[in-house]
């Protein structure tokens, strides 16, 4: 099967390393972020000066480029490899500066290298749906909603700013829910014997 692994907040712990240049910049610490526009709704901070602050970290070599993974996606995503699957990672890069969009890009591969993450392909895209992919895992309130009305296979990746589970009202089984990378292979694979039983029944 084609899995599409989003980055942030699935594979890269993004906020973390936001945040972390946000306090240098800031001169203070700031509440670790739990909701999507948490730069608005839990710093006070304006739109322009969060994206202004994002170039600034990428362009200074540190977001994107530093960080940690989030915990268990190295081996998940090895693991998702060894049981046959072809994992793609799909991410969005873009920016209208094309310069920080470049140096996002750029990061992006580094930072997999840097840290021996193996990967079938990358796909830089902000639209997730319509790319050829069996199953997605994301963490994105409006990427899970898209693919969900694109009658899309979708993994919750979950994280306090995706809550509450969005469900397909008509098919409940059809959004899955994985907390931690485990469950992601596990998930991963349930699916696939789905889809076995079913070519089966075909
Ligand atoms: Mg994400």
């Amino acid at each position: 099967m084609r899995v599409g692994v989003d980055l942030d907040g699935v594979t890269y712990d993004f906020v973390a390393s936001y945040k972390r240049f946000a306090e240098i910049v800031a001169g203070h610490e700031l509440a670790y972020p739990s909701e999507w526009n948490f730069f608005n709704n839990q710093w006070g901070w304006s739109t322009k000066k969060y994206l202004s602050v994002f170039a600034d970290a990428v362009m200074e070599g540190n977001v994107f480029w530093r960080g940690a993974p989030i915990e268990g996606a190295k081996e998940g995503i090895a693991r998702l490899r060894e049981l046959g699957h072809e994992v793609i990672i799909v991410t969005h890069r873009d920016h209208p500066d094309q310069k920080v969009a470049d140096a996002m890009k750029r990061a992006t591969l580094y930072w997999l290298q840097n840290h021996d993450i193996q990967v079938d392909g990358i796909l830089f895209k902000g639209v997730k749906t319509n790319l050829g992919i069996d199953i997605i895992v994301d963490d994105a309130p409006h990427n899970i909603a898209a693919a969900i009305d694109a009658d899309e296979w979708v993994i919750t990746f979950d994280q306090p700013w995706n809550q509450p589970h969005l469900l397909r009202e008509d098919d409940p089984d059809h959004t899955l829910r994985a907390v931690g990378w485990s469950e992601v292979v596990r998930l991963v694979e349930a699916h696939q014997c789905l889809l076995n039983a079913q070519q089966v029944n075909a």
